[in-house]
């Protein structure tokens, strides 16, 4: 099979211009993880994307694993979606005042997610989540966060917190500049840990402004919610004033077209949506209850604003992505289904048969293939991953023509764009990379 052997692959234009960057932003990146520190190797450098493929400076072609880090769910430059953003371009790329394509956007968000009545749109993923949490100290008038190590809500410094031991440990800043003060509020848990959140609400009485979670885990690779654990948040935060955001930057419109909270049938009090809401530009949503909704100025005290938010090109190009995952929604999720779990669990029985330890979580088109023999249910069982293992394990499957998210812990994505074909080719890549 001579087309299936990786011839090595070129990667001088990507290499100059890595050392061109690093000498003008830190570490060549505008984002960490595009270093691919945690991977070893030069990073492509991409020229462009079409479909479930990326191209780089020196005419590699990449099979596309990680979809922009989840917005790319219909491939790229996909074309309804390019030209709703060129059309939108020509008529003027922001207007700093309100146009008609923010309630467009906002009515298609609020017909896939019931559980979000009133909503304002933002930047970012990191912004959405950050002003959640504003919004629910705002809104309960108390001060505590509780969130869950391993999971991942953005930059904000009071979300930065590195895994806390126990339910009584105070957060303790994940990143240098975050002060301790600002994290003190911030309470990490294990996921999956009913009774760690039983005790945090035993031990700080009527302060738990709110829980915020991902449903399914993306940032820690990907981890499923154990049965019962979404409800019974739910009912433990409406039992005790708490409001429940469920931050599904990543999985909203991923999992199905209503995101974690359809799939699995939970009501947030607040949700955050960012990524595939966008279409691939900056976009992120915050919403929930109106009641809530309304404590934002101008209507109420919560402070929050943006120069750039409701951006036109960013509307339009979220209003042609949702209208044609709403349209298409049963092709489109059976689809990613499908295709997702032959990937998944061709590449896991590959594996196997290897006798290569390999645990493989999959959720939808959200997947991780974990280097350990262990379940993985949380961040400490994650963290039994060969990172080495992982990291052979992507350097042979980029020569092979597949690019993964390069860490172990961060989730793949399939998109719609990755059919029959696609599948072969991971399969294949997957055979010689585990060699
Ligand atoms: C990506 C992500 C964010 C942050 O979004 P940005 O747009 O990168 O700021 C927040 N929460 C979750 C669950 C994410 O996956």
């Amino acid at each position: 099979m001579p087309s299936n052997e990786p011839t090595a692959r070129v990667t001088t234009q990507s290499r100059a211009l890595q050392q061109r960057a690093a000498r003008l932003l830190p570490g060549g990146v505008d984002s960490p993880v595009r270093a691919f520190l945690a991977v070893g190797g030069d990073p492509p450098f991409v020229t462009h994307a079409k479909g479930a493929y990326l191209w780089d400076a020196d005419g590699n072609r990449y099979l596309d694993f990680f979809g922009s880090w989840g917005p790319m769910i219909l491939g790229h430059a996909f074309e309804p979606v390019v030209e709703a953003i060129q059309q939108a371009a020509a008529r003027g790329a922001s207007f700093g005042a309100s146009h008609a394509g923010e309630a467009n956007l906002a009515e298609l968000v609020t017909r896939c997610f019931p559980s979000i009545q009133k909503l304002r749109f933002v930047s970012s993923g990191t912004e959405a989540c950050m002003s959640a949490i504003r919004l629910a100290r705002g809104f309960t008038g108390r001060k505590f966060v509780v969130k869950f190590e391993g999971c991942y809500h953005g930059h904000a410094d009071a979300l930065l917190v590195k895994a806390g031991s126990g339910i009584a440990t105070l957060g303790i800043p994940g990143s240098a500049g975050v002060p301790e003060e600002t994290a003190m509020h911030t309470l990490a848990l294990p996921y999956n840990d009913l009774t760690a959140v039983e005790l945090a609400f035993e031990n700080h009485p009527e302060q738990i402004a709110c829980i915020i979670l991902e449903p399914v885990v993306g940032n820690a690779g990907t981890i499923a919610p154990a049965p019962g654990f979404l409800s019974e948040l739910r009912r433990l935060c409406t039992q005790h004033g708490a409001l429940l955001i469920v931050d599904e930057v990543m999985t909203g419109f991923r999992l199905s077209l209503g995101g974690a909270q359809q799939m699995y049938g939970v009501q947030a009090d607040i949700t955050t949506l960012g990524k595939i809401v966008g279409g691939g530009l900056p976009c992120g949503v915050f919403g929930g209850r109106a009641e809530i909704m309304d404590y934002l100025a101008p209507l109420g005290p919560v402070y929050q604003a943006g120069t750039l938010s409701g951006n036109p090109l960013a509307m339009a190009a979220g209003i042609a992505t949702l209208e044609h995952l709403i349209q298409h929604e049963g092709e489109v999720y059976g689809g990613l289904e499908r295709v997702t779990a032959h990937i998944a669990d061709g590449v896991a029985s590959i594996a196997h048969a290897a006798g290569i330890p390999l645990t493989t979580n999959r959720v939808g088109s959200m997947f991780t293939w974990f280097f350990t023999d262990q379940p993985v249910t949380d961040f400490a069982s994650a963290a039994t991953s060969d990172t080495k293992a992982f990291a052979r394990f992507h350097r042979a499957m980029l020569e092979a023509g597949v690019w993964l998210p390069p860490s172990q812990y961060e989730a793949a994505f399939i998109s719609t764009a990755h059919r029959d074909v696609e599948i072969g080719l991971a399969l294949d890549a997957a055979r010689h990379a585990l060699r």
